[in-house]
């Protein structure tokens, strides 16, 4: 069992002098900056000149270019996407680092793909939460906790790990719980869900609209059944509740012996080859460099993938359903 930090494991008192600086203010840049200040910490934002800047200048943050904060700051906190902080990184924080400083990521992509190296001295820390932006920012002000992983790199003497989880606790990850992980855990968990697990569940989505659609059922009828209804949101919430198979009781006997005899079958020598090639190429940093290319080639291949998706069936008879979406989601979406 992982090791799980609480808010009463966690020493705040290791950023004490430390000046804290968080470059991005996006999904999880807006929510982190906040958390902190609410908790007491002075962030200092770095930002381009546009919308995002704006946003957070409203928010009551003095905003300054990325080089700036990046030479005041010592503990950076690098919340801009992914793809970009390579780039960004060597151009604008790079050079402001000094032996001590520490750099902290919301994810393990650059640092476990070697993307970004950070010089000896400089310490690599991960505070990962597993929640979007938006409900960091929420459950922070309710009180409540998300969890979230943290490692630490460079990290001799356990010091990094220590700003690390005052970090989780200041954003308020601790009141859920923060796990020990690395680097290279956080990214393939994550990796291996994007390119095997949701795949599957779009796949299996798509057949099951095809086939029943081929079938003469109403095309409209079977997407509300997929998850107009929000009966897939239940299911998922009854997971939390009652465990991964315990959910299943609250299904009928007929649903339980079919979902329960047949899934086997979902899973032939085939598919199994395939996952074990999604785990090799996430492991191997096979994807990596696919999607380092493309990204060089200005997306072809995502242009043509996003045109395929968007003109399938599913799509269609969802923009027939538009009025109907609204009403559903009102009361489950938050404002
Ligand atoms: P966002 O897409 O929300 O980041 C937007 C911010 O990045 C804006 O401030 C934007 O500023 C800035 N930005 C974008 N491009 C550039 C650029 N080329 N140069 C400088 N600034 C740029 O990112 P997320 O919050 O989604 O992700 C941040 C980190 O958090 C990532 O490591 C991600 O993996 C991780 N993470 C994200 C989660 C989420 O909720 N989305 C969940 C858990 C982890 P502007 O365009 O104004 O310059």
């Amino acid at each position: 069992m992982a090791t799980i930090y609480r808010d009463a494991d966690v020493n705040m008192g290791v950023l004490k002098g430390r000046r804290i600086g968080v470059i991005g203010y996006g999904n999880q840049g807006r929510a982190q900056a906040l958390n902190l200040r609410d908790s007491g910490l002075a962030p200092m934002v770095g930002n381009r000149d546009d919308e995002y800047k704006d946003r957070a200048t409203a928010d009551g943050f003095a905003v300054r270019p990325i080089r700036a904060v990046a030479d005041e700051a010592d503990v950076i906190l690098v919340l801009i996407p992914d793809e970009v902080q390579p780039e960004v990184y060597q151009e604008q924080i790079r050079p402001s680092l000094r032996r001590g400083d520490v750099l902290c990521f919301a994810s393990g992509y650059n640092i476990y793909y070697q993307a970004i190296v950070p010089p000896e001295g400089v310490g690599a820390i991960m505070v990962a939460p597993r929640m979007i932006g938006r409900a960091v920012r929420q459950l922070y002000q309710e009180h409540l906790g998300f969890p979230c992983l943290v490692a630490a790199e460079n990290d001799a003497d356990g010091r990094f790990l220590q700003v690390a989880l005052a970090l989780a606790k200041a954003i308020g990850a601790t009141r859920f719980g923060a796990f020990a992980s690395s680097f290279r855990e956080e990214t393939v968990i994550d990796l291996f869900a994007e390119q095997m697990l949701w795949p599957g569940i779009i796949k299996l989505c798509l057949l099951y609209f095809e086939k029943l659609v081929a079938h003469g059922c109403d095309p409209e009828i079977v997407t509300t059944e997929l998850h107009l209804s929000g009966e897939f949101v239940e299911i998922a919430k009854a997971m939390i509740t009652h465990g991964f198979f315990g959910q299943l009781q609250l299904h009928s006997q007929t649903s339980q012996y079919g979902q329960l005899s047949r899934a086997d079958r979902m899973a032939p020598p085939e598919l199994l080859a395939q996952v074990d090639r999604a785990m090799e190429e996430v492991c191997s940093g096979r994807f990596h460099a696919e999607w380092v290319q493309e990204q060089k080639a200005g997306k072809p291949n995502m242009q043509r993938l996003w045109q395929q998706v968007l003109t399938h069936p599913l799509a269609q008879s969802e923009a027939k359903l538009e009025s109907l979406r609204k009403i559903i989601t009102r009361p489950h979406e938050p404002s």
